[in-house]
């Protein structure tokens, strides 16, 4: 039986009348680009993720990059962020015009490490970015009292992780900004390109539409040169259908994570821990473990019609289009190893438990710890 890395398909069956409802919506009421579908899901999303204000944006790097600029991030400005992250997060601080500071991970639980945060702040230092991977929160607690002390900015990109909180605090209200991706695959995933972007306050909240709407104040009037970063109407009114399952489909990615903690721990394998202890929730955008025979395992589990990945195989410091930034290999080891040994097993709210015991057997067919 083969078994995919995700299930898209099986998602939209279980909700198909609700989309056709409301893209037929869209259609009829023409609310294409932002308008009533798109503030309706700001408040959707608000209602179920957490946090006060927010808007919506075109994707989620292009969220990190609106957030930055709206937090004042720009020219001659340094941001430092993780280095095992996804490109996006990099790429969004070049695009703000600023400079990347990459720095190493935790082991185990791969979250950013506060302490090499702290040792990367210089006089340009404006904002950092910790990144919840995996969906598994930071350690914000580190992170915002060196903010707070050296008087940095943070976005947190929450691309991974809706609905994930520490001590019942939903991630993305601890920043000044925190953004989302609705890319199909993530925990909620739009039918094309969506981004969100929580805010702390309403001035916040005011800049952020503003940089993601042509630096507009009234139709033509433009008060800053920005862009065009605004959510789409029928994203927005899919979205909102989705987002009542979030919760749901949520558990069930925490329930299936479970399962194979409860399977490959007693093996010996390195499962993702926890940065925030027993008060985190980490909502499994990925389930990750860590080996030391990769190739093989993907290998036998390639026979096996058992998708697997690897988020993500390069560090940001050693990407080439980074050059310039100057990193050497071996100058961030923490995450130069891990991305040597970490692969992800299909992980999704569907999977059942039949289905995750068959891919814990064929994996320790073949993988070492
Ligand atoms: C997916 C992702 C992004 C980018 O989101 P898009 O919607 O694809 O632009 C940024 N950061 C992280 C960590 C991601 O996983």
């Amino acid at each position: 039986m083969s078994i995919p890395f995700v299930d898209l398909a099986a998602q939209y069956e279980s909700i198909k009348g609700d989309i056709s409802e409301a893209i037929h919506q869209v259609l009829e009421t023409r609310a294409f680009i932002q308008g009533k579908y798109a503030t309706q899901f700001a408040q959707d999303f608000l209602g179920a993720h957490g946090g006060e204000f927010g808007t919506g944006c075109s994707n989620g790097t292009s969220a990190i990059t609106v957030a930055l600029r709206a937090l004042g991030v720009g020219h001659g400005d340094e941001v430092i962020t993780a280095n095992n992250t996804f490109f996006a997060t990099v790429e969004a601080i070049y695009d703000a015009g600023a400079r990347p500071v990459l720095v190493d991970s935790l082991p185990g639980s791969h979250g950013i490490d506060p302490a090499r945060v702290a040792e990367a702040v210089t006089a340009n230092t404006k904002a950092v970015i910790p990144v919840h991977l995996y969906g598994n929160p930071c350690r914000m607690d580190a992170i915002c009292k060196l903010a707070e002390d050296k008087e940095l900015a943070i976005v947190e990109d929450c691309a991974q992780a809706h609905m994930a909180a520490l001590d019942g605090r939903p991630v993305g209200t601890f920043g000044h900004a925190a953004t989302f991706s609705f890319y199909p695959g993530k925990n909620l995933g739009a039918y094309g390109d969506a981004g969100f972007i929580i805010c702390r306050d309403a001035e916040i909240e005011r800049l952020a539409k503003m940089h993601a709407d042509h630096g507009r104040q009234g139709k033509y009037l433009h008060e800053i040169v920005a862009g065009n970063y605004r959510m789409d109407g029928m994203q927005a009114a899919i979205l909102s259908v989705k987002v009542k399952y979030l919760r749901e489909w949520t558990k069930s990615r925490i329930r299936n994570a479970e399962v194979y903690d409860r399977l490959l721990k007693p093996l010996g394998f390195q499962v993702i821990e926890r940065n925030g202890g027993s008060g985190s929730r980490s909502v499994y955008h990925l389930y990750v473990v860590e080996v030391s025979n990769r190739d093989a395992v993907m290998k036998h589990l390639g026979k096996k019609e058992i998708a697997c990945g690897i988020h993500y195989p390069v560090p940001m410091s050693l990407q080439p289009a980074l050059s310039d930034l100057g990193y050497r290999e071996g100058q961030l080891p923490v995450s130069e190893k891990a991305a040597g040994r970490i692969l992800s097993l299909p992980m999704y709210p569907e999977l059942t438990e039949a289905q995750i015991e068959e891919v814990v057997a064929e994996f320790k067919e073949v993988a070492e710890p």
